[in-house]
């Protein structure tokens, strides 16, 4: 169900504009608004999935084909070859600041150890 007051929600729904890179009718990738590296691409599912914790397997299923995507999406930035790091915070001590689910693609420099 999505949420009116979720800005992937409402992006998802077509309410805030925003060019998507990569759209499968499940999942869509944007580049994100802050970007943390040279290429960063965020990979949302249409679906609200608050965490993952909490959701039942549809919903599990729709998170997963972020992970399956992300490689072709990579692949098509032209990142692939040089690599990049896939992230999905969840809860507070993560960072998490948007509360639908969502994969990271961070590329295009040497990213620095994790942590
Ligand atoms: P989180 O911290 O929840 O894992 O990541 C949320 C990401 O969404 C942040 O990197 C933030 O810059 C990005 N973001 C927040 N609002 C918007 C928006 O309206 N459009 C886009 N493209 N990215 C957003
Ligand atoms: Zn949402």
């Amino acid at each position: 169900m999505a949420d009116p007051n979720c800005i992937f929600c409402r992006i998802a729904q077509g309410d805030i504009p925003a060019e998507k890179l990569f759209d499968d009718g499940t999942v869509f990738a944007i580049r994100d608004i802050n970007p943390k590296a040279p290429t960063h691409v965020l990979v949302i599912p249409y679906e609200h999935v608050e965490a993952l914790a909490e959701a039942d397997g549809a919903l599990v299923g729709a998170a997963a084909h972020c992970l399956e995507v992300a490689p072709r999406i990579a692949r098509e930035l032209g990142v692939a070859g040089a690599g990049y790091r896939l992230v999905a915070n969840q809860g507070p001590d993560s960072g998490q600041e948007v509360p639908h689910f969502h994969l990271h693609i961070l590329a295009g420099r040497r990213l620095g150890p994790m942590g």
